[in-house]
């Protein structure tokens, strides 16, 4: 059996396909599949976004599909960047670009609250299901970027329990308490029991 990760981002790509990677599955990236372009993200939720990737992978390729949204959760920022995460400094933004604007509103903030969530939503969708499953980090955002490891806003965000921004984590490292590690743990129980009864 095979499945394709329906994303561009090779920040998720490299921590999905080691989560995956003692399934018996030929696990595909979009890069198998160069006709396909970066799919807009116009839902309104974690959950909308995933299936709306999902599902437009499945239809092109004919393949069971795997997609990640995520959001950064900050309570200071009354939940920013949220959603927007991909997209908080414009729609051309760079990582680094998405971090300064975070500290920027942190500071202008004058608030002391620094805690922060990631959380992740994978969707999967195969011709006879669709299913998904959801995982959690709760940290902190630090004053100034630490470590050049993992993407996005791994440099400002300080995981207490192992002292350490996940820019300073390495994939299986970061994997083992990330968000997205959690989601795809969750998402690996049930698929295997799906195999071992043999739906696919
Ligand atoms: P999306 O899930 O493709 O909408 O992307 C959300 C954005 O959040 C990405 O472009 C990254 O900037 C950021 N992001 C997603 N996952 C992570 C992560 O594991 N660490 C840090 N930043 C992330």
């Amino acid at each position: 059996m095979k499945l394709v990760l329906a994303t561009h981002n090779d920040g998720k790509t490299v921590e999905m396909q080691h989560a995956l990677s003692h399934l018996p599955v030929k696990v595909l990236t979009l890069k198998n599949f160069p006709q396909i372009e970066d799919i807009p993200e116009t839902g309104t939720s974690l959950l909308e976004n995933a299936f709306i990737k999902a599902e437009t992978v499945f239809k092109i390729t004919g393949i069971p599909s795997l997609a990640d949204d995520t959001g950064l959760e900050i309570k200071a920022l009354g939940g920013e960047p949220g959603i927007f995460s991909a997209r908080y400094a414009g729609e051309k933004a760079s990582y680094e670009d998405n971090c300064n604007k975070v500290l920027a509103k942190l500071a202008q903030s004058g608030s002391s609250e620094r805690s922060a969530r990631f959380r992740t939503v994978i969707a999967f969708v195969s011709d006879n299901e669709k299913l998904h499953c959801e995982g959690s980090v709760d940290g902190e955002i630090i004053e100034d970027k630490i470590g050049t490891y993992g993407f996005g806003y791994d440099p400002i965000f300080f995981y207490p329990k192992l002292k350490k921004t996940f820019a300073e984590l390495g994939k299986v490292e970061k994997n083992n308490v990330s968000h997205r590690g959690k989601a795809l743990r969750n998402f690996c129980k049930i698929f295997e029991k799906r195999i071992n009864h043999e739906r696919y």
